[in-house]
């Protein structure tokens, strides 16, 4: 059991992250909660929402791809934001991610994003 305090100062290291460094860790946490129960799976996961003034009521939502760790070499993508975006071609998933190499955090497929 964590103390308030211990999550604040876990969240002030996390803040203090780039973004692609932060879906780093969070590639390494959020499958920790999947669960399998039943013949159904529930996947924890990061999206982003985009939302336009002209539309706010219609929030485009993509789901943060994880980048292809291997494809990079070992190393993130670039820094650049989660900007790239495609759609998974196993589970038609719109995903987003700083990298144009991903994987897909429904399916696990690897992901080409532009
Ligand atoms: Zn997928």
């Amino acid at each position: 059991m964590s103390t308030d305090e211990d999550r604040d100062r876990l969240a002030e290291q996390l803040v203090a992250l780039p973004v692609h460094e932060l879906v780093d860790v969070m590639r390494r946490v959020l499958p920790h909660y999947t669960e399998d129960e039943d013949g159904l799976r529930s996947v924890l996961l990061l999206a982003t929402a985009t939302i336009h003034e002209d539309a706010p009521d219609v929030p485009d939502l993509a789901l943060v791809a994880w980048p292809d760790r291997d494809y990079y070499e070992g190393g993130l993508g670039a820094d650049q934001g989660l900007w790239n975006e495609g759609d998974c071609a196993k589970c038609n998933t719109t995903v987003t991610s700083n990298a144009k190499r991903g994987h897909c955090p429904v399916c696990g497929s690897r992901c080409g994003l532009t």
